[in-house]
């Protein structure tokens, strides 16, 4: 859109707004103007002009002539009124001002001020230049020459000094109603900024502390108020001003809304804003008034629209907050629209015009204030789903580890289980070993101490082995050992007894709680079982016929007694029956072993 165009539209838009009639009026007073023709013109000059100069302007409508370099003229003549009245110049910013009051031909009264004198140079103490009307019973008339770099904007009014009074009730309520909810704000959002320590409430601080300066400025004010002596400073703050609040509001936008993460377009278009409002504010201090409010009065009307189209943007890119954004921009934006379109002189100014911007500020400042509230509570609700997130990790976590660490612990167990299992079977036989029989041996000994039972222990050992290991090979023993493991292990039925390989081609099985005979006749059993059993060796080998001899050994364990004691005796019963032929049973005696036969 072209910028004509655009203002085009600015027109229609506030088409609705400048529809409300504006309060200056004339007041039964005439106002003419004219350009003066040359900058050393002075009132005589402009009163010897011919009548035909001067033009006329409807009572109720502001002369504005955008900026101009140009000196301007303007001739109000008020009748004669029974009451006191007031001749008001409603914009304050105009560089210098010159009233000079005639009644008939004389000259009763001048006045040289502008925002270039110091505050006490107008006659009566007013934030606009307010003058009292020299005459009730004749027709005063007022010369008043405004020159102005600034925008050139004469709003006259003429009005009775009672009616001023009591419509400056209201103006000034307004503007003490404006400037406190900006204090409030501002100082609110700065003890925000204190505890929470993000910079968006700073940035937003300094919006509002900019944005109050900028309008107070604008109706005049930030003169009155803090350099009324030194109205130089006019001069070097309404574009740095604008400028600062430019980048500040820039600046808040990009933190407030976090831009970058949402449209890194808006983002560039931002710092791009960013760096002008810098230029600008450079410019404004050290080049030309005119250009630079000229300038910014430009950059103000296209940024705030451009503004608001952003926050739009970055809306719908998911940022939930600029949903208060763009509602809170909007009055701004019609606001500063207004006045900037005026302050260019594109449309005329009224009093709403001028209040517009200040409506405007108070809603923006009041809606991003509750933004910004909501931001916090927005945050602690992203806290709370992190943390609660960061809890279900580590529930879920602590479940797996839990999980894991059961499934090694049972791995481990069934390990263990394992190993302990290995530890204690003989490889070959897969029956109990050694140290698995010394163990049991030790716990029988004790429960048949303890119960005083008798513990009954055979030893086996081959016949002849070394035979069968010379003859078919050493492997072909190993299987012999195997099956007569399996052939004793068959026979050994009580849950109790336990069959072991005691060493080489040696066995023994114990026996707990087994008096005598229930030993002779398992120790029988398996000599049988062990001859009736031949073991093949080989497929071309006929079946290899083995027999073992066995020890048998009863004991009721007493004091003075050890577990050795039964093996020893069972051995003494073996050696018996290997020394008795072989292939037969013994059981040992203190008087000396005996064949089972004998017993
Ligand atoms: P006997 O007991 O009848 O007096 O005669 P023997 O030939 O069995 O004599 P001895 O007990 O002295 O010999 C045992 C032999 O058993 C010695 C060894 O060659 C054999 N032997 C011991 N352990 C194993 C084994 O694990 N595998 C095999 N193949 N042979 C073994
Ligand atoms: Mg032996
Ligand atoms: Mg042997």
């Amino acid at each position: 859109m072209t910028f004509p165009a655009s203002c085009k539209l600015v027109r229609i838009l506030l088409l609705a707004l400048l529809l409300v009639p504006g309060l200056a009026h004339s007041d039964g007073a005439s106002i003419a103007w004219l350009e003066a023709p040359s900058a050393e013109s002075d009132v005589e000059d402009i009163r010897a002009l011919p009548e035909a100069q001067w033009r006329t302007t409807p009572g109720d409508e502001t002369l504005n002539f955008g900026f101009s370099d140009s000196s301007f003229w303007l001739r109000v003549e008020v009748p004669a009124q029974p009451f006191n009245r007031l001749l008001e110049i409603g914009y304050p910013l105009l560089d210098d001002v010159r009233v000079y009051w005639f009644v008939g031909d004389e000259e009763v009264e001048r006045h040289v001020t502008g925002d270039r004198q110091v505050f006490d140079s107008r006659p009566i103490h007013h934030r606009n230049f307010v003058f009292l009307v020299p005459s009730n019973n004749e027709t005063a008339t007022a010369y008043i020459r405004v020159h102005s770099e600034g925008s050139v904007q004469i709003p006259v009014r003429v009005i009775a000094s009672a009616d001023f009074l009591a419509g400056e009730q209201l103006d000034f309520g307004w503007q003490a109603l404006f400037l406190g909810i900006m204090i409030a704000m501002a100082l609110y959002n700065l003890f925000v900024f204190v505890i929470v320590r993000h910079l968006a409430y700073l940035w937003y601080v300094l919006t509002v502390t900019a944005s109050a300066l900028v309008l107070l400025n604008f109706n005049g004010l930030v003169f009155q108020w803090l350099w009324p002596d030194l109205p130089v400073m006019n001069r070097y703050f309404t574009a740095p001003a604008i400028s600062a609040n430019i980048f500040f509001a820039a600046m808040f936008t990009l933190s407030f809304l976090a831009v970058r993460r949402y449209s890194p377009v808006s983002y560039r278009l931002l710092q791009m804003i960013v760096a002008i409002s810098v230029g600008c504010f450079v410019y404004g201090l050290f080049g030309s008034y005119q250009t630079s409010v000229a300038i910014i009065s430009v950059l103000a009307a296209i940024i705030t629209p451009l503004t608001w189209i952003l926050g739009l943007v970055v809306w719908f890119r998911g940022q939930v907050l600029a949903g208060f954004y763009v509602v809170a921009w909007t009055p701004l934006l019609l606001g500063h629209m207004v006045m900037a379109v005026s302050k260019i002189g594109l449309i005329p100014t009224n009093t709403l015009t001028e209040i517009a911007p200040q409506i405007g500020v108070a809603l923006e400042v009041i809606l991003l204030s509750f933004a910004l509230a909501y931001r916090i509570s927005l945050e602690r609700q992203r806290r709370l789903e992190a943390q609660e997130h960061t809890l279900e990790v580590q529930r879920q976590a602590n479940q797996n580890l839990e999980a894991r660490v059961q499934a090694r612990t049972e791995e481990l167990e069934a390990a263990y289980e394992k190993l302990k299992a290995v530890s204690i079977t003989d490889g070959l036989t897969q029956v109990a070993n050694r140290r698995r029989f010394d163990e049991k041996l030790e716990i029988e000994w004790n429960r048949a101490l303890r119960h005083g039972h008798p513990l009954g222990l055979v030893l086996l050992d081959i016949d002849h082995f070394k035979r069968v290991n010379d003859e078919f090979g050493h492997l072909a023993g190993d299987d012999c050992l195997v099956s007569v493991a399996r052939v004793c292990a068959g026979e050994i039925q009580r849950s109790g007894d336990l069959l072991a390989r005691y060493g080489g081609e040696e066995f023994c099985v114990l026996l707990p709680a087994t008096p005598e005979a229930g030993a002779i006749s398992v120790a029988e059993r398996l000599r049988a079982a062990v001859a009736g059993t031949p073991v093949d060796v080989g497929e071309h080998v006929s079946p290899v016929n083995l027999s073992v001899s066995a020890g048998v050994a009863i004991m009721v364990p007493g004091p003075g007694m050890a577990p050795s004691d039964l093996v020893s005796r069972a051995d003494e019963a073996l050696y018996a029956a290997k020394a008795a032929g072989r292939n037969r049973v013994m059981v040992f005696r203190e008087s000396g072993a005996r064949a089972i036969a004998d017993s």
